[in-house]
């Protein structure tokens, strides 16, 4: 039975900021959720999205509509949590929060059965993921430093055993060209894809696209607002790279219609944000019977890094062949002491690999002292 729920919320103020094409970060929030039952064992989850508002969900909506209930029955959990907010909270910071508490209860789930989070999922299909990097953020630099930094930080990417990395785009279509070009150039032999962060209107996609495709990137990702559902196609129709979209979108019904308009390759849900990892298997179903490969957006710290990781390595790939392209995996290499220096297990991260956890639950634990160092504000609901 569940007898408390905490909620965490972290802070660290970074010594430079960097950005991508919508604003710049100058600091790192996260919410962190521990989900304990009355045998006193611990289940951790993280949510996507702005704290102070997933914070305030969970400690006044849903903590109190699980204190009490089975951990072993977290399916039903979600299911008790999304009818009881479903008039005004089908997608937004609120999904964000059932996500955080759909993990914990994973995490739970597995330790109280002794078993990890990916034999949950259905069962490993490979004990390591490679893993993409994401970096190479903008900073507030000239353009031509800001070039040079972008392809330096790219080597070292590539120095440290990754095959696979991502850069981003979106900034303006004289410095993206340039950028595309130069990181193409340097990097003859690696796998490269674009993220924008839904910064172009149709024809400026249709253009960077086209480049991107005759470079062969292997996504061009958010291409467009979320929100145009219906120009995703006709992207589709007009460059030959593959499309990747998903990290704004929420919840099977949300994907399920996202999909149904076509011109998406690629799903990237966040399972910090999408509803949960429960909620990712279900999204997956729907696009595996659409063709479509999910290969999860994954920010933060290392619970959703070490979601991420499960969810990945029970990943079939679409369609299935002998010699099947592994999915890969974003992994986060800007500095962030909250993922790297915040937890006493993490995921180990080796040549651009990243091994699966075999423990019961998600394999990772917070750092209780380390924890309080970035700790703003915390809040509990117990049975008492
Ligand atoms: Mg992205």
């Amino acid at each position: 039975m569940i007898r408390s729920i905490k909620t965490y919320r972290l802070q660290h103020k970074l010594t430079e900021s960097f950005g991508f094409s919508q604003w710049h970060y100058d600091v790192r929030n996260a919410l962190i959720v521990e989900v304990i039952d009355d045998s006193g064992a611990v289940g951790w989850g993280e949510c996507y999205g702005p704290a102070t508002v997933t914070q305030n969900a969970i400690d006044t909506f849903y903590a109190p509509l699980l204190i009490g209930w089975d951990p072993l029955r977290n399916e039903a959990a979600w299911q008790h949590c999304w009818r009881a907010s479903l008039d005004f909270a089908m997608k937004g910071p609120m999904m964000g929060a059932i996500s955080g508490l759909d993990m914990a209860l994973l995490d739970l789930k597995g330790k109280l059965l002794g078993v990890s989070v990916s034999e949950l999922m259905g069962g490993r299909v490979r004990d390591r993921v490679q893993g993409y990097a994401t970096s190479m953020y903008f900073r507030k630099q000239p353009e031509s430093e800001l070039l040079e930094t972008l392809l330096d930080e790219a080597r070292d990417c590539v120095a440290r055993g990754f095959g696979a990395l991502k850069i981003k785009v979106g900034k303006n279509m004289a410095f993206d060209r340039r950028l595309i070009v130069a990181m193409r150039e340097a990097l003859p032999d690696t796998q490269l894809m674009a993220d924008s962060n839904h910064a172009y209107d149709l024809p400026e996609a249709v253009k960077v696209g086209k480049l991107l495709a005759e470079l062969d990137y292997a996504w061009f990702e958010e291409p467009l607002s979320p929100e145009m559902r219906r120009q995703f196609s006709e992207l589709a129709s007009k460059v030959d790279v593959p499309i990747a979209t998903g990290e704004c979108e929420q919840t099977r019904f949300g994907f399920q219609d996202l999909l149904s308009h076509g011109g998406v390759h690629i799903a990237q849900p966040d399972l910090a944000y999408c509803g949960g990892p429960t909620e990712a298997l279900k999204i997956r179903a729907i696009a595996s019977s659409k063709g479509v490969n999910v290969l999860p957006h994954c920010w933060g710290t290392q619970l959703n890094l070490a979601s991420a990781v499960h969810f990945v390595a029970t990943t079939s790939v679409e369609p299935g062949r002998a010699e099947v392209a592994e999915p890969l995996l974003e992994t986060d290499l800007t500095r962030n002491p909250m993922r790297d220096e915040m937890f006493g297990q993490s995921v180990q991260i080796e040549h651009g690999e990243l091994t699966v956890p075999t423990g019961p639950g998600l394999g990772v634990e917070p750092d209780r002292e380390a924890l309080a160092n970035y700790c703003v504000q915390k809040t509990e609901k117990t049975d008492a």
